[in-house]
């Protein structure tokens, strides 16, 4: 089989930056998007009214759509499936598809992302798609007239909140501090929203309910109280971990499981291997930071093949 110029694994906007540019270098990306995941956390996100050059915002579908679209436009071959093993040390690598169908590449991009943070409650997967959900824009309209919760205190769990007010009753963001990391803008929309109410200082001590979500056992962080909050729905936006099981134990991982690069670049410690997006940044998490991640992933990737002198400078030039 072919051994190709780079291969990308994980979409989002990271893998499909990575895609336009390193197709625009005329590398012939094979990118793997992800078989549920395609698009990565944008994808179940409403507007975004902060991403350049959308100045009346983007829907997050709208937007990794169009990304996708001009990384195919350049050439990058895409696939929708999910990567289950890699071996990144050797020269090629080599990386097989959930059919067991094997790729080999000089040099491979990890954009994998990160995923949604579960609560750890014995019941939350018990309930899950009874109740629990993690996406508002998938599952709100089911809870039309409904009284629901959202846990966390971030700009996801505000924007899932506000979302919820097209169909929910009210919607109670519970949360364990008694102030907000989300933005100012959306602190600010949220409390101005008169169907969403504050459990402050409370973190969900159980999910109850036999065949559905029928209330959350919420417990107060500063006196220990409990309570009971009657909800039909509760939606999780507390943050997300690192995708990086795929690659653990062969890339150096931090002790939160993000990959670790060479800052400013996207090596990682293995040669050849570069990552970006989420799966790297825990700080700045937002889709233009992964964007421009995912270009710096694939600028890096051309000088590594200039480097090891499989391509010439005019070769990978690009733009
Ligand atoms: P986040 O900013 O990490 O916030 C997670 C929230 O969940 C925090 O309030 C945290 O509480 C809480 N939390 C974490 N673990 C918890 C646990 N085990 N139990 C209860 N609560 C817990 O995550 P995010 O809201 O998903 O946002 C991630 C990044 O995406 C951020 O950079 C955000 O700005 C960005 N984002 C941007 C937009 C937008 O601009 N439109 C929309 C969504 C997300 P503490 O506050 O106490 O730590």
């Amino acid at each position: 089989m072919e051994t190709r110029d780079v291969i990308i694994i994980g979409s989002g906007p990271a893998g499909y930056t990575a895609g336009i540019y390193t197709a625009r270098a005329g590398l012939k990306p094979l990118l793997f998007e992800g078989s549920i995941d395609a698009g990565g956390a944008l994808m179940t996100t409403t507007e975004v009214e902060n991403y350049p050059g959308y100045d009346d915002g983007v829907m997050g579908p709208d937007l990794m759509l169009k990304m996708r679209a001009q990384a195919a436009k350049f050439g990058t071959e895409i696939i929708t499936d999910d990567i289950v093993a890699a071996d990144l040390a050797p020269d090629p690598k080599k990386i097989t598809d959930s059919e067991g169908n094997e790729y080999f590449a000089k040099a491979v991009i990890l954009a994998m992302g990160a995923g949604y943070r579960k609560l750890g409650l014995p019941d939350e997967e018990r309930l899950t798609g009874r109740g629990v959900s993690w996406c508002a824009t998938c599952d709100g309209f089911f809870f039309r007239d409904k009284d629901v919760a959202v846990v966390g205190g971030g700009d996801s769990a505000l924007e899932e909140a506000m979302f919820l007010t097209r169909f929910a009753n009210k919607v109670t963001i519970v949360h364990r501090r008694d102030t907000l990391r989300a933005e100012a803008i959306e602190v600010e929309r949220a409390k101005a929203e008169p169907k969403i109410a504050f459990a402050w200082n409370s973190v969900v001590s159980a999910i109850n309910g036999d065949n559905a979500v029928a209330s959350l056992t919420l417990r107060d962080t500063a006196t220990g109280a409990v309570s009971e909050l009657p909800v039909s729905g509760v939606f999780v936006a507390i943050g997300a971990e690192p995708r990086s099981g795929l690659v653990k134990g062969q890339v150096d991982l931090d002790e939160s499981g993000y990959v670790k690069v060479a800052h400013p670049s996207t090596a990682t410690n293995l040669p050849g291997v570069f990552a970006c997006g989420d799966l790297v940044n825990y700080q700045y998490r937002q889709a233009v930071v992964a964007a421009g991640d995912g270009a710096k992933a694939a600028l890096d990737v051309q000088g590594y093949l200039h480097l090891v002198g499989t391509r010439t400078t005019s070769e990978i030039s690009g733009d």
